[in-house]
């Protein structure tokens, strides 16, 4: 039997390890912490009157395109459909104006949705129509040095400050003005034109961890795999055609056929490097190794933040008019959306506010959110934890060279920033996952 050691027990990590031992291998999965999912992972949050709810370390939202995703939690016994609250795209403002898809097959809900939108003039509705159009009939496809706002140069303001950005900043977590346009256009594509309810909004019902990484590594238990949280990988050593690891927690020695990188770009070169320079590695492995992770060093990272907070009306929990709703954004008032979670299966009142791009440190960057629910929602709130993570995902620019699954000598590596037609999200982790496990059970 062959075995793989997987270094990091995010979405990535979890898929690898399911479709190596699916496919008959001997896995240990190593995380460093003591939680599964990485950045897709739940967390404990205290509520006013003392209890606990567990939400995610970062609001997130899936769409209906991201079908390897759904299949994957499926495999391990988790229903997407009870999982996730499921509405066709809806981009509506507290106003009321905004898009909103109607639940018709695919294209003619984008049609319809726009048509329709609500606070658009008749000018500004057929000047996204045609664009789209013409969007369509090149394939969704452009130039790679292309930006989004070069894309859409010459769109009226109101739908690039009310759509393009929104969703540029959503999907990509990059301003449109440094995003790429190939990468935005093929999200739009498989969003708009992978099927019926491909451009859904899926919104989690219950924590992160307990979408996939749990159960995952629950599966994996029960099917002989082994699981180590709170295990920190140091170092990787070449021995021969194999491999050994050294951990934090001082792990017994073992040697495996392959290792997979399944960590953050920085930390994956760190480890890269550190086998780089091993006596018993032949050189010229050793320059690819160092390549490889130059690559991974070069990419830049963008924040998200993710403002909890708890809201009432008068005397009561507030309830928002929709279970998630886009907020107007400016640099004083920094939240792009807010999600209701007592719609989503959470307390009455737990409300969380997204801001990609974040620029603030935690105590402004709170008060604004604050500042903001109060002037556009009507809200009073209470902060109770806000959650900043620096490198949420990487700079998704123009051109971008990234670093390929496979290192050589047996050392590969699978996440959202390894290559791949998906920005930073948890389909582009999923899809990493299982091509790079697809790819070293290919005979060598
Ligand atoms: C706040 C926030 C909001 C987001 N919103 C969305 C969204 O709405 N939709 C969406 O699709 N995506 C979103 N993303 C992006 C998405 O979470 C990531 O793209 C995805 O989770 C990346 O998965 P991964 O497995 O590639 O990496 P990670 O999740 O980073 O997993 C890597 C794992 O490796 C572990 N590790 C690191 N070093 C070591 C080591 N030496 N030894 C052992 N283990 C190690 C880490 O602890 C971590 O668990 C968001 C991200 C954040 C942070």
């Amino acid at each position: 039997m062959r075995t793989a050691a997987i270094i990091g027990g995010g979405w990535a990590g979890f898929a690898a390890a399911l479709t190596l031992a699916r496919s008959g291998w001997s896995v240990v999965l190593h995380e460093a912490g003591r939680e599964p999912g990485g950045r897709a992972r739940g967390m404990e949050l205290a509520l006013p009157d003392g209890t606990g709810h567990r939400v995610d370390n970062g609001q997130h939202i899936l769409i209906g395109a991201y079908t390897s995703s759904l299949e994957l939690m499926r495999s391990v016994g988790v229903d997407p459909e009870q999982a996730l609250l499921r509405k066709p795209l809806t981009l509506r403002y507290a106003d009321g104006s905004g898009l909103g898809f109607p639940d018709w097959p695919a294209p003619l809900d984008a049609l319809a949705g726009i048509a329709c939108a609500r606070g658009w003039s008749a000018g500004q509705r057929l000047a996204l129509l045609t664009r789209a159009a013409r969007w369509r009939f090149a394939g969704f496809e452009c130039e790679e040095s292309t930006t989004v706002a070069q894309l859409c140069n010459g769109l009226p303001q109101r739908l690039l400050d009310e759509f393009i950005d929104p969703l540029c900043i959503s999907a990509l977590n990059t301003p449109m003005q440094e995003a790429s346009a190939s990468v935005f256009l093929r999200v739009l594509r498989d969003a708009l034109f992978s099927g019926r309810g491909g451009s859904h909004f899926l919104v989690p019902r219950s924590d992160l961890g307990t979408l996939f990484p749990i159960p995952a590594a629950r599966w994996l238990a029960q099917h002989g795999q082994r699981v180590q949280l709170g295990s920190r990988v140091i170092e990787i050593i070449p021995q021969g055609e194999q491999w050994a690891l050294a951990t934090a927690a001082g792990h017994a020695p073992e040697q495996f056929d392959a290792v997979l990188l399944a960590c953050p770009a920085p930390e994956a070169a760190r480890l890269a490097l550190s086998a780089a320079g091993h006596a018993s590695l032949p050189a010229r492995e050793g320059i690819a190794f160092e390549r490889w992770a130059a690559k991974a060093q070069a990419l830049e990272h963008r924040p998200i933040a993710t403002v909890y907070a708890w809201a009432r009306q008068g005397e009561h929990p507030a309830r928002l008019a929709l279970p998630w709703l886009a907020l107007r954004n400016t640099q004083q008032a920094p939240a792009q959306f807010v999600f209701d979670h007592g719609q989503l299966g959470g307390p009455p009142g737990l409300m969380a506010f997204v801001i990609s791009h974040s620029q603030a440190d935690k105590t402004p960057l709170q008060a604004q959110v604050l500042a903001q629910a109060e002037q556009q929602l009507g809200l009073k709130l209470t902060a109770l934890r806000s959650v900043i993570d620096k490198r949420a995902t990487f700079a998704c620019t123009p051109a971008l060279s990234r670093p390929a699954p496979e290192l050589g000598h047996g050392l590969w590596a699978c996440g959202d920033y390894v290559q791949g037609p998906y920005p930073a999200t948890i389909e582009g982790a999923v899809r990493s996952g299982i091509q790079t496990a697809q790819a070293l059970c290919l005979p060598q």
